[in-house]
């Protein structure tokens, strides 16, 4: 695509020097056009819980509440596609500050953020009996921004919860690497097919939607992690196999002081 602007210079009585300038602006109509289609595709993964938020307290005002049991059902529909909306509200808010550059760089010790990730969905691991297995190098830390890297971990280790077998377990491994560390995220679940391994990773593709929709996805927490660890210039694997389990592998440098104060 090219945009074009046309300046004319008078040079003299009879003469006139016309410049034209071009200007390619195919990357940035491509930027508009990812901007606009997410916007889109927000919008309506907003709609869906918000209609029924809207559709079942009509309901209940309408009559339905002098039931005990519809009122029940339907406050719990409620409840859960309030929780679904501002789970989409912080996915979005996360997305877009993946880029931000004047973010804060310290030392981060890993073992805590492993913790606070596993005690935050210490129920879903109650309730479907999973072992877990923490391996950390000791004093295992990283140069990075803490809210990233705890985001990255968080993600990793609720997928690991959620698509997991009852009774299976949830690996974490950290290991100190040069000049960074390798963090390990495995789970014995429902594996993810050979064509699926790329998309995962896009916003807003899941696997079985059915099934993510009611674990409470949102088909972002993937898009983010790896749109963090691109940010913090480190790398992401997944291997993974189908009815088996799946194993989340991310490598992270540590961040240079002098290369980021630049960026401020
Ligand atoms: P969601 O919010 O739906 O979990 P994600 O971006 O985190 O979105 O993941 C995208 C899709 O990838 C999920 O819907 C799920 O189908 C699949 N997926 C992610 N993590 C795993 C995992 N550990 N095991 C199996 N499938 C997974």
């Amino acid at each position: 695509d090219v945009d074009a602007t046309t300046v004319a210079i008078r040079k003299g009585p009879d003469e006139i020097q016309v410049l034209v300038i071009l200007y390619d602006v195919t990357f940035m109509r491509q930027v508009e056009k990812m901007q606009s289609d997410f916007v889109q595709n927000v919008s309506h993964e907003l709609k869906t819980p918000v209609t029924a938020i809207t559709g079942f307290a009509e309901t209940l005002l309408a009559g339905a509440k002098d039931d005990p049991e519809a009122l029940d059902k339907f406050l719990h529909i409620i409840q859960t596609e309030s929780q679904r909306l501002t789970q989409l509200i912080q996915d979005t808010l996360a997305l877009s500050r993946v880029g931000s550059s004047n973010d804060h760089i310290e030392k981060v010790p890993v073992a805590p953020l492993v913790q606070n990730a596993l005690n935050s969905i210490q129920q879903p691991l109650k309730d479907r009996k999973l072992h877990v297995n923490v391996e950390l190098d000791a004093d295992l830390s990283l140069d990075t921004n803490r809210r990233k890297l705890s985001q990255i971990v968080r993600n990793l280790v609720n997928n690991a919860v959620f698509y997991n077998k009852e009774g299976g377990t949830v690996s974490i491994v950290g290991v100190r690497t040069n000049g960074g560390i390798r963090l390990q995220v495995s789970d014995t679940g429902v594996g993810i097919a050979d064509d699926e391994q790329q998309r995962v990773f896009e916003r807003f593709y899941r696997v079985d939607k059915a099934r993510s929709r009611n674990s409470g996805g949102t088909g972002l927490g993937l898009a983010i992690v790896s749109e963090l660890v691109a940010d913090l210039g480190g790398s992401i694997h997944l291997a993974s196999q189908l009815g088996v389990g799946s194993t989340f592998t991310v490598a992270l440098p540590n961040a240079v002081a002098s290369e980021h104060n630049q960026d401020n």
